[in-house]
């Protein structure tokens, strides 16, 4: 059972891993804003720390830009019940403890699995 993190418990994750550098491990995931995982990284060399999914509410796509940003932009605020932050994982790196969110895109014929390195100056 994956822990349901609420915004006080991320920004806990988030400020304590503040001064982690990216490692050797990691550091191929350079992610302002949300990336493909490049299709050589094993997202196994991350841990699974917590969700921002909420399983007993209803499915929310929409997305919150207030100050004209879009999903992919660096400064897009991270908005927990927001798309895609409410269907994100949140994973440290096993190395050096680096937070990303993480989620997978369902598309027709792919998947596309999406990093973004959570920082917590974003967090609204
Ligand atoms: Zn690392």
């Amino acid at each position: 059972m994956i822990k349901k993190l609420n915004r006080e418990q991320l920004l806990e994750i988030a400020k304590s891993s503040k001064a982690a550098k990216a490692c050797v491990e990691c550091s191929s995931l350079s992610c302002p804003g949300w990336t493909s995982v490049p299709g050589y990284f094993d997202l196994r060399k991350l841990k699974v720390l917590g969700t921002l999914r909420a399983e007993n509410l209803e499915e929310c796509w929409d997305e919150y830009h207030p100050s004209g940003t879009n999903l992919w932009s660096e400064d897009a605020p991270i908005a927990i019940h927001h798309h895609p932050y409410n269907r994100s994982e949140v994973l440290e790196c096993l190395h050096c403890k680096r937070t990303f969110l993480h989620y997978t895109e369902y598309g027709g014929y792919y998947l596309d699995e999406r990093v973004r390195e959570l920082n917590t100056t974003l967090v609204v």
